[in-house]
């Protein structure tokens, strides 16, 4: 069994490709390189011993994309390859469009000429409609205030169309919470090009000191300090959703769609708290205004994920800060720090 792993060089595909390899599952990686690394491509054979296949390939590119499937006996995808910065998509939601909705289209396409018949999907807990009943349940409604939230909620739709269209398809559509962390090698890791977007990473870059300082985006919010909860996964229990998801598959559920979380919510001044206390490094701050589109409070319930799927999320707050830093002390260059 071969399982395509599309933006499998990106932060959570890779430490997916690598929880698949240790599975003794083969695995094909697809990416573009547009927001990863080729070295990535090394620290997953320094930590598994494996190097997958690797194409270069935008998947935007029907001809290309069929390629791969030519060339390689593929039974699954794991589709992680999108684009993922919310304030961009406001900026350029046709470049948004275009790549999330054409690259899975390009792949279904394939998938139906190959007779590929399993898909798991990176979804979001974006999908939400803004709720203040928490925890948020598969089935409470969907709503998004952004391009890259629509993106995520366009395929599901189209994904749920391909499984009543095809009743040999399984999907399972899985909504990632917070993903941070990182392998626990130091190797792999949230590597972002720029100014980070998101709470770890900005923190992380703070604490080597490529940023004076943090902004915490409001401390007015009807929450336990004021500040925004979120419900933090570390990737590496994230990767191995995957592979419950997988497994799911052969019970060829259909449509499937499943939080990824751990049902907790910690604020940004907890987190940032637990990151000085498994860093020993102080991370300053100053209280700034909300950032636009931020809700209050944002945490899953994994009644579902733990009944179908069999998963629940094993590590702690202090294993994801603790990871994060040991990532990014490592590689205060990203990937293109000498490993
Ligand atoms: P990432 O940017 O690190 O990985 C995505 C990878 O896809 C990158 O390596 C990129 O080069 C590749 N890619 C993008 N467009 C491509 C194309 N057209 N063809 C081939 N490769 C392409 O992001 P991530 O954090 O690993 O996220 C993976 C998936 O999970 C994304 O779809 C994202 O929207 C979703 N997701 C992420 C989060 C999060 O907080 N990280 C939360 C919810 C959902
Ligand atoms: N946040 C913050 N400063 C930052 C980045 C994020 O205070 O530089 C807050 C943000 O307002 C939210 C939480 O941290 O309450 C998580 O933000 P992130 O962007 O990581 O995730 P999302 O809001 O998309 O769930």
């Amino acid at each position: 069994m071969a399982v395509l792993v599309t933006g499998g060089l990106g932060y959570i595909g890779s430490h997916t490709a690598v929880a698949l390899i240790e599975k003794g599952i083969k695995v094909v990686i697809c990416d573009d390189l547009s927001n990863s690394d080729i070295n990535a491509l090394d620290r997953i054979f320094k930590i598994t011993n494996v190097r997958p296949k690797f194409h270069k390939t935008d998947l935007k590119d029907y001809k290309k994309t069929e390629l791969i499937f030519k060339r390689n006996s593929i039974d699954a995808v794991i589709h992680f390859a999108g684009y993922k910065a919310v304030g961009e998509s406001v900026e350029k939601p046709v470049m948004y469009y275009e790549n999330n909705l054409l690259s899975t289209l390009n792949l279904l396409k394939a998938m139906k000429k190959f007779n590929v018949k399993n898909f798991v999907f990176s979804s979001s807990a974006t999908v939400y409609k803004v709720s203040d009943i928490m925890p948020l349940k598969e089935n409470f409604p969907l709503a998004q205030t952004n391009p890259y939230g629509r993106s995520k909620y366009f395929i599901e739709e189209i994904l749920h169309d391909v499984c009543i269209s095809d009743k040999n398809m399984n999907v399972a559509a899985l909504r990632y919470f917070n993903p941070i962390g990182a392998h626990k090698s130091g190797l792999l890791g949230e590597n972002p090009n720029g100014i980070p977007n998101n709470l770890m990473p900005f923190i992380t870059k703070v604490a080597i000191g490529k940023f004076d300082k943090l902004k915490v985006f409001g401390n007015d919010y009807p929450t336990k300090d004021g500040t925004g909860v979120r419900d933090y996964i570390h990737v590496l229990d994230l990767a191995k959703g995957h592979i419950c998801a997988l497994e799911k598959l052969k019970e060829k559920p259909g449509f499937f769609v499943c939080n990824l979380g751990t049902g907790k919510g910690y604020s940004v001044l907890e987190i940032v708290k637990e990151f000085e206390k498994q860093s020993g490094v102080e991370i300053p701050y100053e209280i700034t205004k909300r950032r636009p589109g931020d809700i209050a409070e944002c945490y899953a319930d994994c009644e579902k994920a733990e009944k179908e799927l069999g998963f629940k999320a094993e590590y702690s707050l202090a294993d994801m800060c603790r990871d994060s830093w040991n990532f990014q002390k490592n590689n205060p260059e990203g990937y293109k720090s000498v490993q």
